[in-house]
């Protein structure tokens, strides 16, 4: 390591790898640290045999450096443990679906740096009430819903193609309007059915409950700029998919071509503080897991770490005041994220290899501020590489409130409710389950992609008043669903400090 860089980026997530991979492509020398053993933040993959060999302290400790923590799990976590029954499966952080699978930002990423992480697609299906209708895909639809639609004369094609007509502005005025808001004034929110499907692909893109508060602005833009777009050129062909063995296998091939391409990883080392001299970002502070603090100088700081957190290892005063009490209060979205260690599938077959979802797996008045929406997958059927032979596993994800995450009754009570759901969706569910673990993140979106919150109004990727520092992953400016929305922030945060044109501004 030189005590001199051009570019340090703080945090290997899925933003920091991004921006440290295309600085480093164009020549620039950057050191990219991390505070835990091993690249990804967010989006790293664990598998059973180091859990059984570390303990479940250190599984915690891991997850808890994401956000995450782990409220239940069917049997404990230690009787898991002590019989092996992780051995062989593969589990992310939590559930881990790529958008588009990897054929939106992620892919813009990859054209420049060529790493061809394979990837393993899925269509997506909904449940409104107990009819199940999949979801459009490119240009099919399921011919229930056509009917339906065609015979009540109900306009939903203007959720699906309408924001192809819109510009930047139209997106920008739309960010601050609620989906409920906009499918009431556009004749899309009478029809149970119609709005259950849009509610349940608006949940799918921003992980918020309620349709009265997310940003149909921030749909739009991902559905005009990147989604329409890509499937109309062919150049997607899913909603979402998997990195085949683990998201860690794309951040870890994403490190990789940052090594070969000259940069400097630092694993296992804290960023204590961010230096700012008159104004201007000049360096960092370290502390290596056992070692004294030690200072690096750079022209460029990028700071990958979510922004409420900046004034941590910043002097708050160097910014504008009104900005700084803002971007602390900025809220991310939680979400309960089970895994379910399965002895066979009890589902019917048509859901084996698709992402399913239902906006109604919890009542709200269990306790919650808003229904709970779930999305599952038999991710071993799409990539068997995750379970081993005979076994499968199942991950979901059911989104809550930061508050909610963090309430350990709340969320106990919500993990059992899960499981109830299955039961009653899928008789037998309950027997054909070998273990249970249900991970919940405080923060699975950085900064939720609210009416108040959405796009524009994100962190800006250059900080005010401070020269040479940028933010960068899913809390800076950047659109699309989570992992593809810190992509987009990486690209832009990466065109500022390079000067190069990636596609994204
Ligand atoms: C349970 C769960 C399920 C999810 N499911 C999905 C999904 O299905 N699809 C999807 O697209 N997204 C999903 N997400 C969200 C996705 O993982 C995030 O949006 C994305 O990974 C955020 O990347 P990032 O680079 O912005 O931030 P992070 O991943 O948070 O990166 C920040 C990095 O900084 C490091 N760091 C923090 N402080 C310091 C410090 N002081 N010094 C050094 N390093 C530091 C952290 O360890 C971390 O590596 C999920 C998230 C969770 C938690």
């Amino acid at each position: 390591m030189k005590s001199t860089y051009d570019v340090v980026v703080v945090g290997a997530g899925v933003g920091g790898l991004a921006v440290a991979s295309l600085s480093a492509k164009a020549g620039l020398r950057t050191l990219l640290v991390e505070q835990c053993d091993r690249v990804g933040g967010r989006a790293i993959s664990i598998r059973g045999e180091e859990i059984i060999a570390n303990g479940a302290g250190w599984y915690k400790k891991l997850i808890g450096k994401q956000y995450s923590w782990l409220p239940y799990s069917q049997p404990g976590l230690d009787e898991i443990i002590s019989r092996k029954m992780l051995q062989w499966y593969t589990l992310d952080v939590g559930y881990h679906g790529v958008a588009l699978n990897g054929d939106g930002y992620f892919r813009d990423l990859d054209d420049v740096l060529g790493t061809g992480v394979p990837m393993v697609g899925n269509e997506n299906g909904t449940y409104i009430g107990d009819e199940f209708y999949m979801d459009v895909n490119g240009t099919r639809f399921d011919e229930r819903l056509k009917k339906m639609i065609m015979e009540q004369g109900i306009p939903m094609h203007k959720f699906y193609l309408g924001a192809a007509k819109m510009k930047e502005e139209d997106y920008d005025a739309l960010e601050k309007v609620s989906v409920s808001q906009w499918c009431k004034e556009n004749g899309l929110y009478e029809n149970k059915t119609v709005f259950g499907m849009i509610h349940a692909v608006s949940t799918l893109i921003t992980t918020i409950n309620d349709p009265d508060d997310i940003s149909i602005g921030d749909i739009f833009r991902y559905m005009g700029t990147v989604i329409n777009p890509r499937f109309k050129a062919g150049k997607a062909k899913f909603g979402s998919g998997f990195t085949v063995g683990g998201i860690m296998r794309w951040s870890q091939a994403v490190a990789n071509r940052f090594i070969d391409l000259g940069g400097d990883l630092l694993l296992n080392t804290h960023v204590e503080k961010i230096i700012i001299e008159d104004g201007k970002a000049t360096g960092v502070v370290l502390k290596e897991e056992s070692g004294a603090p030690r200072q690096v100088q750079a022209t460029k700081i990028v700071s990958n770490i979510p922004v409420q957190d900046s004034f941590k290892y910043m002097n708050k005063g160097e910014f504008p005041q009104e900005w700084a009490d803002r971007t602390e209060r900025l809220y991310g979205y939680g979400s309960i994220a089970p895994y379910f260690g399965l002895n066979k599938l009890v589902m019917p077959e048509r859901e084996w290899n698709i992402g399913v979802k239902d906006t109604l797996v919890i009542p709200k008045e269990e306790g919650f501020e808003y229904n709970i929406y779930m999305c599952w997958n038999i991710q071993s059927q799409t990539d068997p590489s995750c379970a081993p032979g005979g076994k499968h596993l199942m991950t979901a994800y059911a989104p809550v409130t930061e508050k909610e995450a963090r309430d350990k009754d709340l969320m106990v009570k919500a993990c059992k409710l899960i499981i109830d759901y299955l039961e009653r969706r899928y008789p037998g569910f309950r027997k054909s389950i070998d273990w249970a673990m249900f991970p919940t993140a405080w923060k699975l979106e950085g900064v939720a992609k609210s009416k108040t919150q959405a796009g524009t109004l994100k962190a800006p990727i250059e900080a005010p008043a401070v020269a040479g520092l940028y933010f960068a992953g899913d809390t800076a400016k950047g659109y699309g669903v989570a992992m593809d929305c810190a992509v987009a922030a990486g690209l832009i945060c990466a065109s500022r400090i390079t000067g190069k044109d990636y596609g994204v501004s």
